[in-house]
């Protein structure tokens, strides 16, 4: 059986390594000349930072295989979520830990009944994989995060740790995000807390993800023919067979073909075979997120650490060198929704210098920058965006079309998975798709 798979990031790679373990010969035409898509660490200095994916959750077995099987470790202790109020910057002050509550008092109240509300939305999901099976799906489906905001009757500061929890998670304002894929994601987690036996911690891994990708590469290229730099144009399929056409020309045929591209850019691919309505539906409106990342070294580390919310541009700033040795450290912003849009139609050394200035003044560091480094998801032309998000209505439109298969085609990806939206995610689709395709 010849498998063609479009996409070098985790969902791809994924797919072929299973693909071709199962006897398949396998072909990945990636886009650009190096693998791993939205997974890629760089190094600042010393240190490494991540400007796509950065934390590997204790859920997320698929992922920490992978981590055993490179010999890659975790960084740190990790983290729970509920630290990322550790500080706050608002109207033009600096507010640490308790003093939050001098700007409003019932804002930390409030945001721990908002959590519970949200968090408890997931608990009668019986399928995880199917969040149609919600007994209250048509509602929740109805409603977004700005619905569930109102509902609690937040004040202003929780207001904006909450969009800022959304702008972060979701890549997305409140308004944009489906209450009931919230519901699916925590149920989801729920399920693999109880199943795996953990307790919840999002992790670093030392060295980078990078290495991940990097290691999964090179044991696929041993039995795979992986090409670089092979962006492709068209696909066609007949009842046969299916081809796809590279942007220099060259054309691949093969029994099946695996997309695991993410949907911006698979917009722009020209099919001479029309999809059926409703996947092309699925396909053109799926919801999709913004993120920017913003990182800047700095000669000494002037800053509070742990993470923080602000009201400024720079959205949330954290260090994710907190667990690297060294006098110097780097600073992160985290930029997501329509900030992060906004931020992305900027060219990077603007972007940096924005950034670099609002770091400034929220710290009041005084230290050199000594290097940074700025990703626009939103901008770049082989993602045109972060991750996938359900918006109001999406969820029941379009969640079982775009995971069926269309005739020699499948989708692969984060957009397609139940970890919809992380690497876990990716490597699943891949396995996923390869499973149905070997069973063919
Ligand atoms: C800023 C940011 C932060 C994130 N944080 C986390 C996190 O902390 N934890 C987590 O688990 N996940 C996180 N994610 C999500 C995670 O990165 C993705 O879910 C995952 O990497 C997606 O893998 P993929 O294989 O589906 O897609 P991709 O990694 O995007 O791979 C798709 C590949 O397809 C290629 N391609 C595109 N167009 C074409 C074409 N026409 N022809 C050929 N090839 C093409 C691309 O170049 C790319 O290599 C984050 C993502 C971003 C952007």
């Amino acid at each position: 059986m010849r498998v063609v798979v479009v996409g070098a990031g985790l969902a791809g790679l994924s797919a072929a390594e299973s693909l071709a373990r199962g006897g398949a010969d396998v072909v990945v035409l990636e886009a650009t000349e190096r693998v791993g898509g939205r997974v890629r660490t760089v190094a600042l200095g010393d240190h490494v930072v991540e400007t796509g994916a950065e934390w590997v959750d204790s859920t997320h077995w698929r992922m920490h295989e992978l981590m055993s099987r490179f010999g890659v470790e975790c960084e740190g202790e990790g983290m729970v979520w509920s630290t990322i109020r550790r500080w706050l910057f608002w109207n033009g002050v600096r507010y640490a830990g308790e003093r939050i509550r001098d700007i409003d008092s019932k804002a930390i109240d409030e945001l721990d009944r908002y959590d519970e509300f949200v968090d408890a939305t997931g608990d009668a999901m019986p399928d995880a994989s199917r969040p149609s099976t919600h007994p209250d799906a048509a509602r929740l489906d109805s409603l977004s995060l700005a619905d569930a905001m109102e509902e609690i009757d937040l004040g202003a500061v929780a207001r904006l740790f909450a969009r800022r929890d959304s702008q972060g998670e979701f890549a997305a304002e409140p308004h944009d995000v489906s209450l009931l894929f919230v519901a699916q994601q925590r149920a989801q987690e729920r399920v693999e807390l109880a199943r795996l036996g953990v307790e919840y911690r999002a992790h670093r891994v030392v060295g980078g993800l990078s290495r991940l990708v990097e290691g999964l590469w090179r044991d696929v290229s041993r039995a795979v023919d992986v090409r670089l730099s092979s962006p492709i144009v068209w696909v066609d399929q007949s009842a046969d067979s299916v081809r796809v056409g590279v942007a220099d020309g060259s054309q691949f045929e093969a029994d099946h073909l695996v997309l695991a591209l993410p949907l911006g850019p698979l917009r722009t691919v020209e099919l001479r075979t029309p999809m059926a309505d409703d996947l092309h539906r699925a396909v053109q409106g799926l919801g999709w997120g913004h993120i920017t990342k913003t990182a800047v070294r700095f000669a000494h580390r002037e800053w509070l650490r742990g993470y923080g919310t602000t009201d400024s541009v720079s959205q949330r700033l954290y260090e994710p060198t907190i667990d690297q040795s060294g006098e110097s450290g780097v600073l992160m912003s985290y930029c997501g929704g329509d900030g992060g849009l906004e931020l992305a139609s900027q060219p990077e050394h603007v972007r940096i210098a924005t950034i670099t200035a609002d770091m400034r003044r929220i710290h009041g560091i005084t230290a050199d920058a000594i290097g940074a480094v700025s990703q626009a998801w939103p901008t770049s032309p082989f993602a045109r965006g972060a991750y996938s998000v359900y918006r109001p209505g999406e969820v029941l439109r379009y969640w079982d079309v775009l995971r069926a298969p269309w005739g020699r085609v499948h989708l692969a990806g984060e957009h397609v998975a139940t970890c919809t939206g992380y690497m876990e995610g990716a490597v699943e689709s891949g396995h996923a798709v390869a499973a149905r395709i070997l069973a063919d």
